[in-house]
């Protein structure tokens, strides 16, 4: 047996209903089902007010208007017309002002369902709680022993019967008087018929996701609680939070019956299950508050499950979270059984405090981990390192935490990443490592996701790069290289937003060679020293590679240009792109001294150039480019150029990039900024592991 029981905003008009009647067809499919239901919302207080009422004849009308309304939405001729006189019969029942006239509304909406349900073709029957519900004189307490055996009675009655209706909140008393369960007593009820047949299923539908760490409504970023003791379920609620009627824990719980609390407007989400299941875990579940009108004050309390162990920092969060919240507490931190803490504040400012509490506790913990293994202890890692300690791993905007594991610079450090690290973590690669990326493919395989800075690492062979992508996507892992280009800058993402979305790419044009950029701008600048000492200070200061001249040889450039043209699609080769260095043939064999005093040889012949450049009035940039040519293949070639004060490659400073993208269906795209520095690396590095 399945009991679902549904809350007034579920049942609050017809196509509230009509998603009930469709939880209720579906759990029918499975097995025999009771409904227990709420009135319509805000039918009780409705009633409430007719019997206080002076002249309440109004007030009745629009209420059994409201019901008429639904009726005439759910049904259809002669249907409507028998709903609509079992509704009016009972309203003139209502019109008589009985005591505990509240006791109608669930007659009302339990009518309607348990008639639709019977014209959809279900064996329905609809059972009168008042016969079946037995309360103890003062009302509010069941006499459980009698109930159960009455509830049991029913249903064994009618073993055809697929579907029971029964209306929530309500029972008569020993004398025959109608008395109700009290205010938010129909989950009391369906949990009392869950306890009688001994169900398999207790589903407590309403209209928020399940139990919430705290009410929404004053806390957005409250979370569904997935799994919650009876004990800890019972305390958010006697504590104050709406979500359910305390009472109706008790007998779910000594029947040994599981609570789910769902959400009529999203029934696909699983909400919250109260068992015994997350009984033992220390953790904390929920805030809950409760105000006391009379002296204005709210008591704020913090839930927390399982034993407690040792002494608790709670108080002490407790406090700083108001403190930092710029509230006052009324007294201390005060705990019950160790597992409750409480704390009073003015209700004024009952709302803020429940948020400091809430984001102290339980925000923090949202932030999704992510484990992040980094290989290279270079300045780049040492960044990386240092701007997640600094924000404590928290990066709160894009929702998550980072821990960084391991930092290490050893040769078989993504070995050892391969058998230690958790599937989702992100391997790093901020080495300037040659073969690094053999091990991508078996660390994408595990599950592992790859963030990569060392452009070595993707300037290999194409097909190696394609099985390293494909890894990646079989594996449902991420493998992001952003900042091999440009450091920081938006562009490799720019061109595959490019070419992966239509817009063909007609030319790429990159001045991205940090290190040239460098030589060529500051030669000639105030210090005007030669280009050997120049080329010397950029090494010293390492901007240039180990050997200067893999740089002006353009190897760094080529690398590039293979990273930006495979990103637009282009499978390019090493041996596809022409590159004219800066420097003939003959400065490129010997040893480093031995390139100095050829450098030095021929610092007349630079000068001359650069007079010749100043007196023109053009610049010389090291370009790498892909262009398209007419049958539309590529071409791609890295030289020397001398560009005008009219290109977007002419203001430069020292290490910045600019790459200008042409495409089809736009201007030029010109992205320009810094090209260096570590710590933008390693910025780029936390945005391509979070995003
Ligand atoms: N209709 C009743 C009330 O508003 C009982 C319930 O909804 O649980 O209190
Ligand atoms: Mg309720």
């Amino acid at each position: 047996m399945i009991v679902l029981k549904f809350g007034g905003s579920s049942v609050a008009n017809a196509t509230a209903m009509s998603r009930v009647l469709d939880i209720i067809e579906r759990a029918a499919a499975r097995d025999r089902v009771i409904v227990v239901s709420s009135a319509i919302s805000g039918c009780t207080d409705a009633l409430i007010q007719i019997g206080e009422a002076e002249d309440p004849e109004k007030l009745i009308n629009q209420l059994q208007d409201r019901h008429l309304a639904i009726i005439s939405r759910l049904f259809t001729g002669d249907e409507r017309r028998e709903a609509s006189a079992d509704c009016k019969s009972i309203f003139s029942d209502i019109r008589c002002i009985p005591p505990v006239i509240e006791a109608f509304g669930e007659v009302l909406s339990t009518r309607i369902l348990a008639r639709k349900l019977y014209c959809e073709g279900f064996k329905t029957k609809w059972l009168d709680s008042r016969d079946l519900v037995r309360t103890v004189p003062g009302g509010g307490q069941v006499e459980m022993a009698f109930t159960c055996k009455a509830i049991q009675e029913a249903v064994a009655a009618n073993p055809l019967i697929k579907v029971f209706v029964a209306p929530g909140f309500i029972g008569r008393d020993a004398s025959g008087a109608v008395t109700t369960l009290g205010r938010g007593g129909s989950d009391y009820s369906a949990s009392i018929f869950a306890a009688a047949v001994g169900a398999d299923d207790l589903q407590i539908w309403t209209d928020v996701p399940g139990i919430m760490t705290a009410n929404p409504k004053v806390v957005p970023a409250a979370m569904t609680i997935g799994d919650i003791s009876y004990r800890a379920a019972f305390d958010m609620a006697r504590f104050g939070a709406k979500v359910l009627y305390a009472p109706a824990v008790a007998p779910a719980r000594d029947a040994g019956i599981a609570i789910g609390i769902r959400n009529t407007f999203d029934p696909e989400n699983p909400g919250t299950l109260i068992s015994d299941r997350s009984a033992g875990v220390r953790e904390w579940k929920g805030l809950s508050s409760l105000d006391d009108p009379q002296s204005g004050t709210t008591r704020i309390c913090l839930i927390g499950e399982g034993p407690s162990t040792g002494k608790s920092v709670a108080p002490r969060r407790i406090a700083g979270a108001l403190r930092d919240a710029g509230i006052q507490p009324l007294g201390e931190v005060s705990v019950e059984d160790g597992v409750n803490y409480f704390i009073t504040v003015r209700t004024n400012v009952a709302h803020n405090a429940v948020a400091a509490v809430h984001r102290e506790f339980f925000e923090a913990r949202t932030l999704s981990l992510i484990d992040v293994y980094v290989a290279g202890n270079g300045a780049v890692g040492q960044a990386l390192k240092a701007i997640v300690d600094a924000n404590d791993g928290k990066f709160p905007t894009a929702g998550k935490r980072l821990r960084i594991i391991e930092i290490s610079s050893d040769h078989g450090f993504a070995q050892h990443v391969l058998s230690v690290a958790r599937s989702h973590s992100v391997f790093v690669d901020c080495t300037d490592s040659e073969d690094i990326w053999r091990s991508f493919v078996p660390l994408l395989q595990a599950g592992i996701n790859i963030v990569c800075s060392n452009r070595r690492s993707l300037a290999i062979p194409y097909v190696e790069y394609a099985a390293i992508k494909a890894a990646a996507a079989q594996n449902g892992c991420f493998f992001r290289y952003d900042t091999t280009v440009g450091n920081a800058l938006p562009i490799l993402q720019s061109i595959s937003d490019g070419a992966g979305c239509g817009s063909g790419i007609k030319l790429i044009e990159a001045v991205v060679s940090c290190t040239l950029n460098y030589l060529v701008t500051s030669y000639n600048g105030p210090r005007r020293e030669s280009f050997a000492s120049l080329v010397q200070r950029a090494h010293s200061e390492g901007l240039t590679e180990p050997d200067p001249r893999l740089d002006l040889g353009g190897r760094d450039a080529l690398r590039k240009l293979l990273i930006l043209s495979r990103e637009a699609g282009v499978p390019l080769e090493e041996s596809d792109v022409e590159i004219v260095p800066m420097l003939g043939p003959e400065f490129f064999g010997g040893s480093l001294e031995d390139f100095y005093r050829r450098l030095e040889d021929f610092e007349p012949e630079f000068a001359r150039r650069e007079e010749e450049m100043d007196a023109t009035g053009k610049r010389q940039r090291f370009v790498a480019s892909l262009r398209r040519e007419e049958d539309g293949t590529y071409k791609a070639n890295i030289s020397m150029q001398l560009v005008g004060i009219d290109s977007p490659f002419y203001w430069i400073n020292g290490t910045e990039n600019v790459t200008v993208i042409h495409s089809d269906d736009a201007y030029p795209l010109v992205i320009k900024g810094s090209g260096e520095g570590a710590r933008l690396a390693a910025s780029g590095i936390i945005r391509n592991i979070m995003q």
